[in-house]
């Protein structure tokens, strides 16, 4: 199989795959091939806007593994295609070089072994750095259950790390991914963890340690192949964020590729707006300090699709609400919908100068359309109605597309 065929079948493969993005790492060229200093490499967006691209491919296709959710297992009858280490490390070069990507992110599947698999990832990386001195980023997923030294000679070659986690739960993992196991999954990630901090630690004392992992670890969770709830969801992502520090929790919504009795129907649609939500919270429990359990309650399993969850959490406090902008606390003015965390800070700023208005509001960066109904300024109440959580919801809610109105 010439190295074309091998590249369409293995990039198509490896789309599924969403745990990449930037992570700013700052990787200097010695006088080598490319750069990750200035870009951090990512397939959307960087830190300041720009669109990066990514060379986004597995190494093989051929699995030993029978995980229900995945095109690649092992009883589909799929074409199947490995690179050789030299193979993918020349494609790499080649397409950086025609300006084609800025770096790799470099998964596969379990070819005969995790740790056969693992050793060809590191041959691929050991070219890459050594022989061609390539200095982009490079971003690797971990093999579930490779010997913990492998992943250790990887995470000196690359700059971020993912373990997938693929789903929250031991039971629907045993279920959908029999092979794997959260105890093995959790143990690389811990591995991940301490060796970042050690290698950060010595690099505060010896200059010339090298970097471990610069960009961080990260994950997937795959959403709606199994009946987990987004409580269960949440909290294993917050769990996920404190226990191995991980620097992002990715979530996929499930594409239906495989006819099973575990898994939703072929004819079901992805979810997206679920994985949109849940985006949405992790945001709010990385920057806003919520709490899973705020989010998502045993009343309320699943967050809402029509409201934001911040809105919807919002909604089920009026206890705390409307909010007086000129005394609220940092901490409180973030839970406002509407308040980002610069917007909150330019308020807490302005507002040592002279007491905000309802005007002034718009002015720093508030999204006031949905802020109004949540706070008074100077004890003066925005919104254009009484205080009412309900007739507040009703206004939120989206409005009826035109096509839906024609139906109706
Ligand atoms: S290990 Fe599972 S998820 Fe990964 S490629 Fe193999 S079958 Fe797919």
């Amino acid at each position: 199989m010439d190295v074309l065929t091998k590249l369409d079948i293995l990039a198509g493969a490896a789309k599924f795959d969403v745990s990449c993005s930037s992570s700013g790492v700052a990787r200097k060229n010695q006088g080598g091939t490319g750069n990750a200093k200035l870009f951090g490499i990512c397939h959307t967006w960087s830190a300041d806007g720009r669109c990066i691209s990514l060379l986004k491919v597995l190494l093989s296709n051929d699995c030993v593994y029978d995980c229900c959710y995945c095109v690649s297992r092992r009883s589909n009858n799929i074409p199947r295609a490995s690179f050789t280490s030299r193979e993918l490390a020349d494609l790499t070069l080649q397409f950086y070089r025609r300006n084609y990507i800025e770096g790799l992110f470099l998964s596969s599947a379990v070819e005969k072994s995790p740790d056969h698999t693992m050793e060809k990832i590191i041959q691929v990386l050991t070219l890459l750095r050594k022989e061609y001195e390539f200095h982009g980023y490079i971003h690797v997923k971990v093999i579930p259950g490779a010997d913990p030294s492998l992943i250790n000679r990887a995470g000196m070659l690359c700059d971020r790390m993912s373990v997938n986690i693929e789903q929250p739960t031991e039971h629907s993992l045993r279920l959908l991914a029999p092979q794997k196991s959260l105890p093995i999954l959790y143990a690389s990630m811990q591995q991940l963890k301490d060796q970042i901090l050690l290698y950060k630690d010595d690099r505060r004392h010896f200059h010339r340690t090298p970097r471990f992992v610069p960009g961080g670890q990260s994950t997937q969770m795959i959403v709606g192949a199994s009946q987990d709830n987004d409580l269960t969801i949440l909290h294993t992502t917050q769990a996920l964020y404190k226990n191995f520090g991980l620097k992002r929790v990715y979530f996929s919504a499930y594409v239906p590729v495989n006819q099973d009795s575990n898994l939703p129907a072929l004819t079901s649609v992805p979810p997206l707006l679920r994985e949109h939500r849940l985006y949405q919270s992790d945001w709010l429990l990385r920057f806003y300090h919520f709490k899973a359990e705020e989010l998502v309650d045993a009343n309320h399993a699943n967050l809402e699709t029509e409201i934001d969850p911040k809105s919807a959490w919002a909604l089920r406090h009026p206890e705390y609400f409307p909010l007086e902008i000129n005394r609220a606390s940092y901490e409180e003015l973030l839970r406002v919908p509407g308040i980002g965390t610069k917007s909150a800070w330019r308020i807490i700023n302005q507002r040592r100068v002279v007491a905000i208005s309802a005007d002034q509001l718009k002015k720093l960066g508030v999204v006031f359309k949905r802020a109004q109904y949540f706070v008074t300024c100077k004890g003066i109440y925005p919104g254009n109605m009484p205080y009412n959580p309900a007739a507040i919801r009703r206004l939120m809610l989206p409005k009826p597309s035109f096509t839906q109105m024609s139906l109706f």
